[in-house]
């Protein structure tokens, strides 16, 4: 067992309701509304034309920046719309809307790269980076901006299979039945990195899943090695992982390469796989379905902009005292008030409760009882924060180190008084942001 890291939870995973379910496809809806942001970055621009007919894997919206990714269709047929439309970030989102045409036709630019073996870094990055792929761990950052960054920093690459959020199962279901993908995408990242090996992370939850990749890695004989970490939340939030897997510490306001790490989702592994070897950019998603609202849980395997009811049809349904769906898992998801919002490339679960598992109090009071300090694992002060989240005090924030507030919902989850802390400290990252950029704005202002 490696490592670990400070604090943290243990719920109840859920994942019972579908960690044996096989992955089903999802016949593609007649329609998709595929948004120009699916990324952390600038949005892209479409590319094509209402009336225009597009192929499966085409690109329909085109980065703009270096930190963007490109965006393609998810079935083959007729743009009938782009237009504003909702988006699952809760606001409206300029959208390419597809008319199905059920071919599948698939664009020329779909085909493997030629002696993929021979390809340097620059090559590769290169087609990671025309495949659209993201974070598809629900980050969404641009994988070549990741790649570019650190590649000649970076000695120690993971692939995160730990998957600590209740519920979600995707990622174990992509380890048992695609490990193969999985593992040729991590040898892709030891080239990429110029590393000895990649490891690959999985909580002791998914034992099976670690068992599989070992015999094909010993088959293959692949530069890959399986870490069995602790089945505790949130193991799989990126600083914490690299801490499990090397004793490393990401310092106060850092990002993993400046401990020499990089951290990929299993989704994103694979999909630098497909890429390389089939050519297909990201167009679908594999997406848990769960929750006590849905009346049959399952994993989806679905294309990007298939509205979310869609999702839910295939899974007979929501339960009559539904009252909250989220994107995501329930620590960390995004409320929705739409089911008709489209999937994502972030899109790995999609969860919906009945009223019975409401934990809101009306009158959330702070008992001083410091278990949310126990549980932090990034060691900050979540009672503190918190009061001074209430009064608006800045300063007092910056300097509690609220911008490393990973927003991992283990102070929430434990605290008896029902606090909205992670409510709080969200709004107080955004409120310090806006002063900064106004800040900075002013001080370019004098200087011109
Ligand atoms: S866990 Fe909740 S009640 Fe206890 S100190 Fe923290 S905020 Fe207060
Ligand atoms: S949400 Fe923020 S303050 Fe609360 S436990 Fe997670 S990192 Fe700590």
């Amino acid at each position: 067992m490696a490592q670990s890291f400070f604090g943290g939870i243990h719920p109840n995973d859920k994942k019972a309701a579908t960690n044996k379910k096989p992955i089903e496809k999802l016949p593609p809806p007649p329609q998709v509304v595929i948004p120009m942001s699916l990324h952390i970055g600038v949005p892209c621009r479409p590319c094509v034309s209402v009336g225009d007919h597009v192929n499966l894997g085409q690109m329909i919206g085109e980065a703009t920046a270096f930190v963007s990714a490109p965006i393609h269709a998810s079935v083959s047929g007729t743009v009938t719309a782009i237009e504003p439309r909702p988006h699952f970030n809760g606001t409206d989102m300029l959208s390419v809307v597809i008319e199905n045409d059920y071919q599948d036709t698939l664009d020329p630019s779909v085909k493997p790269a030629e002696h993929p073996e021979d390809m340097g870094a620059e090559a590769l990055t290169e087609i990671v980076k025309n495949a659209g792929i993201v974070g598809l761990g629900g980050a969404t950052f641009p994988t070549h901006v990741k790649i570019a960054s650190g590649i000649g920093k970076v000695d120690t690459v993971i692939v995160n299979g730990s998957e600590c959020e209740p519920y979600n199962t995707s990622d174990h279901r992509i380890l048992l039945e695609y490990p193969d993908e999985v593992i040729g995408g991590a040898k892709l990242l030891a080239r990429l990195f110029q590393v000895d090996k990649v490891h690959i992370a999985v909580e002791a939850n998914k034992l099976n899943a670690a068992q599989l990749l070992r015999q094909r890695i010993g088959e293959e004989k692949a530069p890959v090695v399986v870490d069995v970490l602790h089945t505790r939340y949130p193991q799989g939030a990126e600083k914490q992982l690299c801490q499990s897997i090397t004793g490393r510490q990401v310092p106060p306001g850092g990002l993993p390469a400046a401990i020499g790490c990089a951290v990929f989702s299993t989704d994103t592994t694979a999909a630098i796989w497909r890429a390389v070897y089939q050519g297909m950019p990201v167009i679908r998603r594999i997406v848990t379905v769960s929750g006590s609202g849905v009346v049959e849980p399952k994993n989806l395997e679905c294309r990007i902009g298939t509205p979310l009811s869609c999702l839910f049809d295939a899974c007979g349904g929501l339960s009559e005292t539904t009252y909250k769906i989220l994107m995501g898992g329930p620590m960390m998801g995004n409320a929705q008030h739409n089911a008709d919002v489209p999937v994502g490339k972030c899109t790995n679960a999609i969860l919906a409760f009945a009223r019975e598992e409401e934990r809101l109090s009306p009158h959330p009071t702070c008992i001083r009882c410091g278990r949310c300090a126990e549980v932090c694992p990034m060691r900050l002060q979540p009672v503190f924060l918190y009061q001074y989240a209430q009064r608006d005090m800045l300063p007092e924030l910056e300097a509690g180190h609220v911008m490393d507030c990973i927003e991992c919902g283990a102070c929430a989850y434990i605290c008896p008084g029902r606090l909205h802390l992670v409510h709080a400290f969200r709004t107080a990252k955004q409120k310090i942001n806006t002063a900064r950029a106004a800040e900075k704005a002013k001080a370019e202002r004098k200087e011109g």
